[in-house]
């Protein structure tokens, strides 16, 4: 039986706020999931993804999240431009969310499976609810 300290921190979305949560607990060393009810990262963003935010890219881009991007070699956007939501997600989420510090933590439940139920179990893997005929 695991006790309380041997579970990860479950970050609920991975929208922008949620991968800065990963981001942090990486730089932290501490364990975490990340369960997301999209289909991808910024699933929430991706829907108003034609509006261009008020807030330039300085205010967009976590720290945690750039120290790890930078390492990837990550090409920052110009800080002062203003994004739309797409460019958000392709710009800066997705290229986070596919780094190898934070990608194998991320959980997601798509399509057929939006009605899945996540189960955390020693690995927190997603356990999909069977499907009624
Ligand atoms: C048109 C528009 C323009 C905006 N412009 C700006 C701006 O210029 N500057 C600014 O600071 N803010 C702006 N915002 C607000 C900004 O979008 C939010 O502050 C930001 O997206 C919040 O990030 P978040 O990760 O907390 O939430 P979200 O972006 O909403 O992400 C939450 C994630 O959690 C997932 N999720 C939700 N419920 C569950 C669940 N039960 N289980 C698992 N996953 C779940 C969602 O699918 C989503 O991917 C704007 C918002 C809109 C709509």
């Amino acid at each position: 039986m695991s006790t309380p300290n041997e579970l990860p921190v479950v970050v609920i979305g991975a929208g922008p706020v949620g991968l800065a949560a990963a981001a942090h607990l990486h730089e932290r060393g501490i364990a975490f999931t990340v369960l997301e009810a999209g289909d991808t990262p910024g699933a929430a963003v991706r829907q108003w993804g034609h509006v261009r935010v008020f807030s330039p890219w300085r205010y967009n881009i976590d720290p945690a999240a750039r120290r790890l991007l930078d390492e990837a070699d990550w090409v920052a956007p110009d800080l002062e431009a203003l994004p739309t939501g797409a460019e958000l997600v392709d710009d800066y989420l997705q290229p986070l969310a596919q780094l190898p510090q934070l990608k194998p933590y991320l959980r997601y439940a798509s399509g057929s499976r939006r009605s899945a139920a996540w189960a955390l179990t020693g690995c927190a893997l997603p356990v999909v609810s069977p499907r009624r005929s």
